[in-house]
């Protein structure tokens, strides 16, 4: 499991944010997983009580937008709704596939107070 890594991460990419914007709190983070990006949004919220304990951010709100995943398979050319562990083109079972959308994993909005 490494979103905890990911989210100790985004905290630090929130410093930085911080001091850009001259915050003083945030309320509130929203992020957007895509379904392919390899984060599972509920171990994110598993860990996230554990990543922010005693931070500045233990108040903080996390809420999360995730994205679809799909892909177009190179063969037959036929666009389907994909999950990582099922990487297949379900109409000629190929594996060689291209992601048009949901391999995001980032910040998409900031609430400060
Ligand atoms: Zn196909």
């Amino acid at each position: 499991m490494h979103e905890l890594g990911i989210l100790s991460s985004m905290l630090k990419t929130l410093d930085q944010i911080m001091i850009d914007e001259n915050l003083s709190s945030i309320e509130k983070v929203v992020l957007r997983v895509g379904e392919i990006s390899g984060v599972v949004p509920a171990y994110i919220e598993e860990c996230y009580p554990a990543a922010v304990y005693k931070t500045k951010y233990e108040n903080m709100q996390l809420e999360m937008e995730v994205v679809p995943g799909i892909v177009r398979c190179n063969d037959c050319k036929k666009e389907f709704n994909a999950y990582l562990h099922d990487l297949k083109c379900p109409n000629c079972g190929s594996q060689d596939l291209f992601p048009l959308s949901g391999r995001e994993f980032m910040i998409k909005e900031i609430i400060a107070c």
